[in-house]
């Protein structure tokens, strides 16, 4: 027989009450008949929470401590809330309650960032900045239908003003951040799906209970919106109870997120919000706050195009590196070095170029298999491209073949740094496996050509024959090109 599962006893609880709530108030209970129910479960999602830490132990429970007292204070907000609607239901803002809802959303929105913090590698800029175009997208829409009405509402005295005006800003902020936190690389787990659905469907019952406000008149969505969040608070009480909220915020790849057609929808609609938004109330021969739209058009194009710069130096970047080895590639080299040997001939200095070979590397390959030669060339490229001078463009130029360029070298200097390149090679072992270090050798052909003289095929090919050379000799060495470009016209 299966194990009982918590996180699915909770759920059957939790639609088992906002069934209740809602038909309750359809079906003619008295108030407290339809509100326990409710009731219930916001007091016991706090509860399971906390149950679901202690059973699931995450690593680092902090977030998931804030979005317990986040609950807390949301149970709270509900039971003085209902107890005013009970008893007088006369209450003016802001009441103890408002002050409960809204520390809630800020806590909420505390965890939901330090998760979002955890996830994520670096701050994972281009996310960030999608998740900016949805949140002025939205906010706009925010502010023409909630705030502004609210803004201008004379009945109201300022501070009923900045509470009612603070429920749809926390809600935004929470909708973002929810969007910040699935908007990512990577795989989504049970827990991130539940505490997703959970500010998401916090934000929809939150707008159509505002929506419904605004309009006045008879609220026939009540029994609906009290629904929404019984399953809402489920969400997240589900999603603390479930074992995947242990490795919920283990790290992503740092990668350029993909335009994957999901976001790139979601971009879309919010982009055209905006536009939509102007000719909606144009045609509705409505005011429209022109500064205002105006300003978050702005922002949104640039806002994308920063994202398309950003998405253009990935692709750049992309295609000057080496998928394996992670450093520069051939192509990438290429380029260097004609740019690098015109300038030398304009500015009149010396450049040197190294050719590096790794000796019987299919012996690696036959022994350990490719996955062992892969990560030789890895560990062996790191060090080569770190390990020289300043201004050295140091590539992988084929198979376990590396090339570096060195502008500005000196006659002496050059076999010093082919020697030391050689060395860096064969004195360090290197982990093939886990378990086993091998120690690798390399052949290195180096030329060097006068500024005025330096030719890329004639310094390709001459540091090719030093480590024909090389490799002749016996491997495990470093071979000077004589001056080929210099000495055959100093003949003459
Ligand atoms: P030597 O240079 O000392 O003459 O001998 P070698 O064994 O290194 O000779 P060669 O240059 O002919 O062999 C290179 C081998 O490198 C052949 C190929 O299977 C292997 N190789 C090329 N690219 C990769 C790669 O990306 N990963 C791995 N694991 N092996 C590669
Ligand atoms: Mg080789
Ligand atoms: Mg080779």
């Amino acid at each position: 027989m299966e194990r009982i599962r918590p996180w699915r006893v909770w759920l059957v609880v939790v639609a088992v009450c906002a069934l209740l709530r809602c038909l309750g108030q359809i079906g003619g209970l008295p108030f407290l008949g339809y509100e326990i129910p409710y009731l219930t479960i916001t007091c016991a999602t706090p509860v399971m929470i906390v149950i679901g830490i202690l059973l699931n132990r995450p690593a680092r429970p902090a977030g998931w401590i804030a979005l317990a007292v986040a609950q807390a204070c949301y149970a709270v907000a509900d039971v003085l809330y209902s107890f005013d609607v009970w008893s007088t239901g006369a209450m003016t803002e802001p009441t103890p309650s408002d002050v409960f809802y809204l520390t809630s959303s800020l806590l909420t929105g505390a965890a939901v960032l330090t998760f979002i913090r955890r996830r994520t590698p670096g701050w994972d800029l281009a996310t960030g900045l999608d998740a900016l175009v949805v949140a002025i997208s939205a906010g706009l829409l925010s502010w023409e239908f909630f705030v502004e009405p609210v803004a201008h509402d004379s009945t109201l005295t300022l501070s009923a003003k900045l509470t009612e005006a603070a429920y749809p800003i926390l809600d935004l902020m929470l909708l973002i951040l929810a969007i910040r936190l699935v908007l990512r690389s990577g795989g989504r787990s049970p827990a991130l799906r539940l505490l997703f659905g959970f500010l998401l469907l916090m934000f929809a019952a939150d707008t159509v209970y505002a929506v419904v406000g605004l309009l006045g008149g008879e609220n026939t969505t009540e029994p609906f919106t009290g629904g929404l969040w019984v399953v809402s608070l489920g969400l997240i009480g589900a999603c603390a109870l479930h074992p995947t909220m242990r490795d919920f915020d283990t790290r992503g790849l740092a990668t350029t997120p993909a335009a994957t057609p999901a976001r790139l929808t979601m971009l879309t609609i919010a982009v055209l919000m905006v536009p939509g938004l102007q000719l909606g109330e144009n045609l509705a021969g409505r005011d429209l706050n022109v500064p205002l739209t105006s300003a978050a058009c702005a922002v949104m194009f640039l806002l994308v195009l920063a994202r398309m710069a950003g998405l253009v130096a990935a692709q750049r970047q992309a295609a000057d590196t080496d998928g394996l080895t992670g450093v520069r590639n051939r192509r990438y080299f290429e380029e260097a070095l004609v740019t690098e040997c015109r300038r030398a001939a304009r500015a009149g200095y010396d450049i040197g170029l190294l050719m590096i070979d790794i000796d019987h590397f299919k012996k690696i390959n036959d022994t350990y298999g490719h996955p062992g030669g892969d990560r030789v060339l890895r560990e062996l490229a790191q060090r080569l491209n770190t390990g020289g001078r300043a201004g050295t463009v140091f590539a992988r130029y084929g198979g376990e073949e590396f090339i570096a360029l060195v502008p500005h070298v000196t006659a002496g200097e050059l076999p010093i740094i082919a020697e030391r390149t050689r060395k860096a090679v064969a004195d360090l072992p290197i982990e093939v496996t886990d378990q086993t270090l091998i120690t690798v050798t390399a052949s290195v052909g180096a030329a060097a050509a006068p500024g005025p003289l330096a030719s890329p095929a004639e310094l390709l090919r001459a540091a090719d024959e030093a480590l024909y050379v090389a490799k002749s000799a016996g491997r495990n060495q470093a071979v000077i090109a004589p001056e080929v470009p210099a000495s055959s016209t100093a003949h003459h």
